[in-house]
């Protein structure tokens, strides 16, 4: 089994920022795996949020080659290997999940939904507005109701958030996320939560910073929408640990480490009773395919990482008045352009 990467630059359509950064083109590494004449992709979008940069996912992938044995099918076994060394570099794992996901299916020539025993995806994505000004709010917004998205996830967390959800309500009705990227101070939050009801969020992410699991539990009991975690939920142990803290929680393969991973941290969600959310960072198709692949098991689905993107350079995933679908040939659906 040989295992290469290179990296990938991606342009995005419009400067994209939340509570806490900003950012106008993004660097992902592509992975290769291959064996006995088939190819399989996946993508690594580190971030350093979690520990992870290009170097040291890198660093893991290099490692991760050495580790991979002779047989691709033995999904479980292998996975399990890579983690035992490279725990902290879960985004390289998920771009290494990703290409054995892809290169079973393919050999089986079947769809990674299909492998995985799941209906195809026709999903409805949000659309996400990060933090602007007025005039480029207002600009993000009509573009997004004129490509036909019916969900908007709108980046809060400044002094600004007020004026932003006046601009978002005036143009759209429909259901509306609201994600403060830890932005709010534990003593303003729960006054904050209670001027945005008038704007009927549906949901909102992550207001406190992420180790502040006590605050959290208290926004819980305002009751204006369900609390979801996003930097605070990394892995499956802290999906136990959230139960009773937040009403659900939102998964993301640069986190937890793939499609394996993920599988995992919805059946323990599920059982807790928490709902669950997939989200993304920017990225090209790639990394938002093997995501798709098990969307049609979650509540919100906000994978619009490729959409930000200027040009995407792995097409497949069809995208139409925001419901995203992934077609039904062998793999995960997507190639390079
Ligand atoms: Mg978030």
């Amino acid at each position: 089994v040989k295992l290469t990467w290179h990296r990938q630059n991606l342009r995005l359509r419009h400067r994209f920022a939340t509570s806490q950064y900003g950012v106008d083109e993004k660097e992902t590494i592509v992975v290769e795996l291959e064996h006995e004449g088939v190819t399989g992709y996946g993508e690594v979008a580190p971030s350093r949020l979690y520990g992870q940069t290009l170097e040291s996912s890198e660093a893991a992938l290099s490692g991760c080659a050495r580790l991979l044995g002779d047989d691709p099918f033995a999904l479980d076994t292998i996975l399990r290997r890579l983690l035992d060394t490279w725990d902290g570099q879960r985004a390289a794992i998920a771009g290494v999940d990703s290409a054995l996901h892809d290169w079973i299916a393919k050999r089986l020539g079947v769809p990674v939904w299909r492998l995985l025993g799941l209906k195809r995806p026709s999903v409805m994505t949000t659309m996400t507005i990060g933090v602007a000004d007025a005039d480029e709010t207002r600009t993000k917004v009509d573009e997004a109701l004129a490509a036909g998205f019916r969900a908007l996830k709108v980046k809060v967390g400044t002094d600004d958030d007020l004026r932003t959800l006046e601009i978002v309500r005036a143009a759209f009705n429909g259901p509306l996320l609201l994600d403060a990227n830890q932005g709010w101070d534990p003593a303003d939050a729960a006054r904050r939560i209670r001027e945005l009801a008038q704007y009927r969020p549906a949901m909102i992410e992550q207001p406190l910073r992420r180790d502040d699991w006590r605050h959290l539990a208290e926004l819980r009991e305002i009751d204006v929408a369900p609390i979801y975690a996003d930097e605070s939920c990394e892995r499956v142990a802290d999906v136990v640990k959230l139960k009773d803290v937040v009403d659900g929680i939102n998964i993301k393969f640069t986190k937890c480490g793939g499609i394996r991973a993920a599988l995992e941290m919805i059946a323990v969600a599920r059982a807790l009773g928490l709902g669950v959310m997939l989200g993304c960072f920017a990225c090209s198709g790639l990394a938002i395919a093997p995501a798709l692949a098990i969307a049609s098991l979650v509540d919100f689905v906000d994978l619009d990482g490729h959409l930000l993107l200027s040009d995407d350079p792995f097409p497949g995933i069809a995208c139409r008045e925001g419901i995203e679908t992934l077609p039904d040939t062998a793999g995960l659906g997507v190639r390079p352009a």
